[in-house]
């Protein structure tokens, strides 16, 4: 245990909000510590690092799409639509009985090819980063090439003499598992006990192996690393530490201000948006949000959203000690049915970013999640995973939190932006088992 009983005792007292967070009651935490863009100190990564990541998602296009069929459509961009979801927002609102002012858009990372998830961004990335460089050190490409060849055969032989691992709830490992292996690499992927059966046999099928960890996330996380670390060949993607994965999850943000201007949507101080992100280790939610904060400055306001059992970033950045946080030191179980939002102890790298850049953090019960899910297909006929279902209580959240009066906003014109964050390869029984269950808290 990192703390003693004092520490976290003094902590309540000097965070009163602490105590309903122990007490796993749904909270709304406001950031004290959010600053203005102009008032940033320089950051461990910068708008040139996500046009950099971009580039490199352009040179792989030709790659993905040759090797990832259902992607060519898409000339090999990994992109999900944005989707407005007027019906959804008049059930949460008869749900939920207050108004919600503005108007409610879905961004659909649910639909993202090959992973189906919002982990196809940053895994995705972090694969792609790591091959280029090897490919780059051995002579083998150059960056003016056409990158088809990362799917030839010799590519493939190169690649087989190296590994790659993971440690992984259940969707990045899906994500690095299937691109890893498809470029050749002996992938193994470090699944936490909570991990879905059905994950661990697609993983499989797709040439990963998979070893079973008996702990949480976090014990898995802690293997994988170790065992990694004994062999030079290998190269592990740490969800704890990595700027890849933020960088991969940044580019969201280029691709979103595209859709919205298509879609006629001005984002300014007099139109703020308002983006609801679930939260697991805080990478992809905190990587989103850079890349917003960057794309619309103070106009965008970021929000992430937990389990009231996996509250990690949220005491993480309550109490200032981010990484050095995990929940079970506040006896808190990190037990969800929440796929990829189940962990313990935050990202070290992205909270240091989230820290400046997160409008607030709320946390909500699984329930919820279940609720969210069946008023969606319901209301919208689309089906979420129950994770991507959190950003969902977010604007009640907000709007009752008295946050857009403390920051003088104008709240007619709002829009407010649910990210939703996997579910397209949930199968089919699994779905209709989660929509019972939703269905049933409705009643
Ligand atoms: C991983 C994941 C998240 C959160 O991402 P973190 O980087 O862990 O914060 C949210 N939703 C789903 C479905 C995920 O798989």
């Amino acid at each position: 245990m990192a703390f003693t009983q004092q520490q976290i005792e003094n902590w309540i007292k000097q965070y009163p909000l602490l105590q309903d967070v122990v007490s796993l009651k749904p909270v709304f935490w406001q950031n004290p510590k959010l600053q203005r863009m102009a008032d940033l100190p320089h950051l461990p990564v910068t708008l040139t690092d996500m046009e950099e990541a971009e580039a490199l998602w352009q040179r792989f296009a030709p790659f993905i799409a040759k090797a990832f069929p259902e992607t060519a459509e898409a000339e090999g961009i990994i992109e999900s639509p944005l989707k407005p979801i007027p019906h959804m927002q008049a059930a949460l609102e008869e749900n939920m009985g207050l108004p919600i002012s503005g108007s409610l858009f879905l961004k659909c990372d649910n639909d993202l090819p090959i992973a189906g998830s919002v982990k196809a961004r940053g895994g995705i990335y972090e694969v792609l980063q790591h091959a280029e460089e090897m490919a780059l050190a051995a002579g083998l490409i150059r960056k003016s090439d056409n990158y088809e060849l990362f799917a030839s055969d010799a590519f493939r032989q190169f690649f087989s003499n190296y590994s790659m691992a993971v440690g992984s709830t259940g969707n990045l490992g899906l994500s690095i598992g299937i691109v890893g292996a498809v470029l050749g690499f002996q992938t193994t992927v470090y699944m936490s006990s909570d991990a879905k059966q059905w994950k661990k046999d697609l993983l499989r099928a797709n040439g990963a192996h998979v070893l079973e960890c008996q702990g949480d996330f976090g014990e898995a996380i802690t293997r994988g690393r170790e065992e990694t670390r004994q062999n030079p060949n290998a190269y592990f993607v740490d969800d704890e530490k990595s700027k890849h994965l933020f960088l991969g999850y940044s580019v969201a943000a280029f691709r979103l201000k595209a859709q919205l201007e298509r879609e006629g949507i001005q984002v300014d101080a007099d139109h703020p948006l308002f983006v609801y992100l679930p939260c697991g280790v805080g990478g992809a939610p905190g990587g989103i949000a850079f890349g917003l904060k960057q794309m619309f400055g103070d106009a965008v306001h970021c929000f992430f959203a937990e389990p009231t059992h996996s509250p990690a970033v949220l005491i993480g950045l309550m109490i200032g000690e981010k990484e050095k946080v995990s929940v079970q030191d506040f006896g808190i179980d990190n037990r969800t049915e929440a796929d990829g939002l189940a962990v313990g102890r935050p990202s070290s790298f992205a909270s240091g970013i989230s820290e400046r850049l997160v409008s607030g953090v709320y946390t909500l019960e699984d329930d919820e999640l279940f609720k969210g899910l069946a008023l969606l297909a319901d209301s919208e006929d689309l089906f979420v995973e129950p994770s991507a279902t959190a950003g969902f209580p977010g604007p009640a959240a907000v709007l009752k939190s008295g946050y857009p009066e403390k920051k003088g906003l104008d709240m007619s014109k709002v829009v407010h932006l649910a990210w939703a964050t996997g579910g397209s390869l949930v199968p089919q029984a699994d779905r209709e088992r989660f929509y019972r269950q939703g269905k049933a808290m409705l009643r």
